[in-house]
């Protein structure tokens, strides 16, 4: 669910795949809710909603190097 782009850890997923994103989320001990406005996932975890994660074009980076 997460590779390596110019040193960057990037979901595979893009911006849709609310499961893997709620899964990657689960097993993430970095977790950290976002402010509500910049949460847009429905699940109550989800890398979606987690302050750690930056959006880019077609997906988003974790700044914590994914799990
Ligand atoms: S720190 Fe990264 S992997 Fe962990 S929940 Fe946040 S965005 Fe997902």
């Amino acid at each position: 669910m997460w590779k390596l782009e110019n040193g960057k850890t990037v979901f595979t997923g893009g911006k849709n795949a609310y499961e893997t994103a709620e899964r990657a989320a689960l097993q993430c001990v970095f977790f950290a809710e976002d402010c509500e406005e910049e949460c847009v996932a429905d699940e109550e975890r989800s890398c979606y909603n987690c302050r750690y994660r930056r959006w880019t074009d077609k997906s988003f980076i974790c700044t914590k190097g994914g799990f």
